[in-house]
């Protein structure tokens, strides 16, 4: 179970949810940046991205696109990369 390295919390959903950069976030308990390791968590981006980008396409132009594809999507996938730091699939960066 992956923790931040400052204070010893566990990594949150939230936290993920709400940094523009995949590869570093805030704590939720201490504010403090956590790093991913940039090596793992830059195949988990890349490989989520080729999951996810050809339904987006094949999909565009679908009624209620944002709200009824891209949003859901969007988010399996931030659950998905959650799951993957949190059982230390992806690494943080322990400095
Ligand atoms: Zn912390």
């Amino acid at each position: 179970m992956s923790k931040c390295h400052h204070c010893g919390a566990d990594v949150s959903f939230m936290a993920l949810l709400r940094t523009p950069n995949p590869l570093k976030f805030k704590c939720d308990s201490c504010k403090e940046d956590v790093h991913v390791d940039k090596r793992s968590g830059l195949i988990a981006v890349v490989a989520i991205l080729a999951v996810i980008i050809p339904p987006l396409i094949m999909l565009y132009g679908t009624e209620h696109y944002l709200l009824s594809v891209v949003a859901p999507i969007a988010i399996a996938a931030e659950v998905f990369y959650f799951l993957l730091i949190k059982y230390g699939l992806v690494k943080l960066k322990n400095e």
